[in-house]
C-alpha cells in the first residue's frame, strides 16, 4: 500500500509538473506569437512609410530636375537678352556716327527718367511699353523702400522692373544729397555712387556703369575733375543732358511742360532729362514719344559705348 501510495504521489507530482510545463509553454508560446504578429505588423508600418518616403524623394528630384532645366532656359534667355542687347547698342553706335556724318535721316532721342523709383515710376513703364519704347532710368536708393509719393507702396521692387521691361537702369547715387555732403569731397561722391551700385546689384543683378551727377556734372563744381578721373578708373560713364521739359524745377501744367519740351528738341542726337515723379510729364509723355517719332527720332536706351557718355 505504501509503495501504491508512493507511486501515485509521484504520479500527481509528474502530471502536475507537466501541466504545468504545458502551461508555461504555452504562455511563451502564445507571448512570442503575438510579438511576433506584433512585429509583423510593425514592420509593414515601417514599409509603407519607407514607400512614402521614397515617393516623396522622387517627386522632390523629379521637381528638382524640372526647376533645374527652367533655369538653364532662363540663363539661355538671359543670355540670348544680353547678346542681343549687344548687338542693338552696335548698330546704335554705328547710327551715332552716320547721323554726326550727315549720312542718316534718322535721329536719336535717348528718353531719361531721374531720381526714382517712384510709384508713379509704374505708369511711366506702361506707357513706355505701349509704345514699345526703352529708355533709361537713373536710380537713387535713398528712401525707395516706402515710395515717396504713395506710402501705402513699396518701390523696392520697381529697380528690378525697370530693367526687365528692358530699360537701362543707370547710377545717380544712393542719396541724391546734393546740399548735405554728397558733393563735400570726391570720396563722399565716390562711395555714395558705390552705395547705389551695389543696391541696383542687390535688386537687379545688373551692374550698372553709367552715372548722372544729381544737378549735373556742374555741380560738382572744382571736384568734377577728380570725380571724372575716378569714375573713368572704375570703368563708368557720366552723362548729362540737351534738352527736357522743366520738371526737375516748377512745372505749373502740362503746357508749360510741353512747351519746355519741344523748344528744347532741336539737336540730332538728344539726351532727354525727365523725372519719373512728374506728374506733367507722365501726361505728355505719349505725345512727346509720338512728337520724337514724327521727327524721325529713333528712341534709345542710354548704353556705355554711346558718344554721349563721357569717359
Ligand atoms: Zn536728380
Amino acid at each position: 500500500m505504501e509503495r501504491n501510495k508512493g507511486k501515485n504521489r509521484k504520479s500527481i507530482i509528474l502530471i502536475t509538473t507537466l501541466i504545468l510545463l504545458i502551461i508555461i509553454l504555452s504562455y511563451f508560446t502564445i507571448n512570442c506569437y503575438s510579438e511576433y504578429k506584433n512585429n509583423l505588423s510593425q514592420n509593414k508600418d515601417i514599409t509603407s512609410k519607407i514607400q512614402v518616403l521614397k515617393d516623396e524623394n522622387a517627386n522632390i528630384l523629379k521637381e528638382k530636375e524640372e526647376y533645374i532645366n527652367e533655369e538653364n532656359y532662363l540663363n539661355s534667355l538671359d543670355e540670348e537678352i544680353s547678346n542681343l542687347k549687344k548687338e542693338v547698342f552696335k548698330l546704335a553706335r554705328k547710327l551715332e556716327d552716320k547721323i554726326l556724318n550727315n549720312e542718316t535721316n534718322y535721329k536719336i532721342a535717348y528718353i531719361t527718367f531721374d531720381d526714382g523709383p517712384y510709384h508713379s515710376t509704374d505708369d511711366v513703364l506702361d506707357i513706355l511699353d505701349e509704345y514699345k519704347v526703352k529708355a533709361t532710368f537713373f536710380t537713387i536708393g535713398l528712401d525707395k523702400d516706402i515710395c515717396y509719393d504713395n506710402k501705402n507702396y513699396s518701390c523696392a521692387e520697381t529697380y528690378k522692373k525697370e530693367a526687365d521691361r528692358g530699360h537701362t537702369i543707370a547710377n545717380h547715387t544712393y542719396t541724391h544729397a546734393i546740399f548735405r555732403g554728397l558733393y563735400n569731397s570726391t570720396t563722399s561722391f565716390i562711395t555714395d555712387v558705390k552705395k547705389q551700385e551695389a543696391l541696383i546689384e542687390e535688386r537687379t543683378g545688373i551692374k550698372t556703369n553709367i552715372v548722372r551727377f544729381p544737378g549735373g556734372s556742374s555741380t560738382a563744381g572744382n571736384l568734377k575733375n577728380s570725380i571724372t578721373n575716378e569714375l573713368r578708373n572704375m570703368g563708368y560713364g557720366w552723362i548729362d543732358w540737351t534738352a527736357g521739359d522743366g520738371d526737375g524745377g516748377y512745372v505749373p501744367n502740362t503746357t508749360v511742360a510741353w512747351n519746355n519740351l519741344t523748344s528744347q528738341i532741336n539737336e540730332n542726337i538728344e539726351v532727354i532729362l525727365f523725372h519719373d515723379y512728374s506728374r506733367a510729364t507722365i501726361s505728355i509723355l505719349p505725345k512727346a514719344i509720338e512728337y520724337l517719332e514724327d521727327k524721325n527720332y529713333i528712341i534709345l536706351p542710354l548704353f556705355y559705348e554711346s558718344i554721349k557718355v563721357n569717359k
